[in-house]
């Protein structure tokens, strides 16, 4: 195992988020490789890291970067499901009509949005 990877575990073990100050502790080394192990796995987006005090020193906050839920959102026009996905006719897009009902609706959810904003 990596130390990128061991300090993911620990991270990750810390649903609060863990002190940069800390983390270097319980991975058992110093404070600049630590610094360079978090640098990389900011650089992977697998973290996050806010500024924080800890025992009146400053440093900062590192957690585990939450997955989002996937989200169909710009698939659907209104209730509609894009009719591209799985579609399996002759694409010819410029004179799809079910494409075109799907898209007229976008342009529909766009006004109602508007009306109600
Ligand atoms: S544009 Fe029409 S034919 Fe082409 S994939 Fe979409 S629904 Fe199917």
């Amino acid at each position: 195992m990596t130390l990128e990877e061991d300090a993911l575990g620990v991270i990750r073990d810390h649903k609060e988020g863990v002190f940069q100050n800390e983390l270097w502790k319980l991975l058992e080394i110093d404070s600049r490789k630590c610094s360079r192990i978090v640098s990389k796995i900011l650089d992977d987006d697998l973290i996050t890291r806010e500024s924080a005090v800890s025992n009146g020193a400053r440093t900062y906050r590192l957690s585990i970067k939450v997955e989002k839920e996937p989200t169909f959102e710009l698939l659907m026009a209104g209730d509609i499901f894009s009719p591209c996905a799985g579609c399996r006719d002759a694409c010819q897009p410029e004179i799809c009509d079910k494409l075109t009902f799907w898209v007229m609706n976008i342009g529909n959810e766009a006004e109602n949005t508007e009306e109600t904003a």
